[in-house]
């Protein structure tokens, strides 16, 4: 795999090349990158990987226990959840999963909480649970 910053692009031929060289860019070229036979390019207009979104977020491996049941977004948070979870260990990548805490400020949040922890459920993530504020 051939990123390239700023410069010109080599004077060679690639089979597949994917502009931007996010956490998306790099996921996507990563594919095609195993097989031997094709060459393959991430373009980025900046000077290393990872120096757009990517390098800034809260850092927190989304469930989707809040996506709508059975919808491509539920789908496709809990198969990224579980697939990035996977590549982290294989290649070293230490995750502390420190998990999340979604605060309801008044009656109305406190009233629909019930209902988020029955979604989790349905969108197959069983860690989800309701605590007090003593214990938040
Ligand atoms: C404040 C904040 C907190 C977040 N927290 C989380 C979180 O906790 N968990 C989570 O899962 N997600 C989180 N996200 C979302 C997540 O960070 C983004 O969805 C993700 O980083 C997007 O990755 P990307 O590769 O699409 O974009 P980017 O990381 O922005 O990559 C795009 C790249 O393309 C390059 N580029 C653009 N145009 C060109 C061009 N014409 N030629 C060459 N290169 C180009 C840019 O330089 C950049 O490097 C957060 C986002 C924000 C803003």
């Amino acid at each position: 795999m051939t990123v390239t910053a700023n410069g010109p692009m080599p004077s060679r031929s690639y089979d597949v090349a994917v502009v931007g060289a996010g956490v998306v860019g790099c996921a996507i070229a990563r594919e095609p990158a195993r097989h031997p036979s094709l060459r393959v390019a991430i373009v980025e207009a900046q000077d290393d990987v990872g120096q757009g979104t990517s390098k800034a977020n809260t850092a927190i491996l989304h469930t989707g226990f809040d996506a709508v049941p059975g919808s491509l977004e539920a789908r496709l948070v809990r198969e990224g959840a579980r697939r990035l979870t996977a590549y982290a260990a294989e290649s070293g990548i230490p995750v502390e999963p420190v998990g999340a805490l979604l605060v309801a400020w008044d009656e109305e949040q406190v009233a629909a909480l019930p209902h988020l922890a029955e979604q989790a459920v349905r969108n197959e993530y069983a860690d989800a649970r309701l605590i007090e504020p003593p214990e938040l």
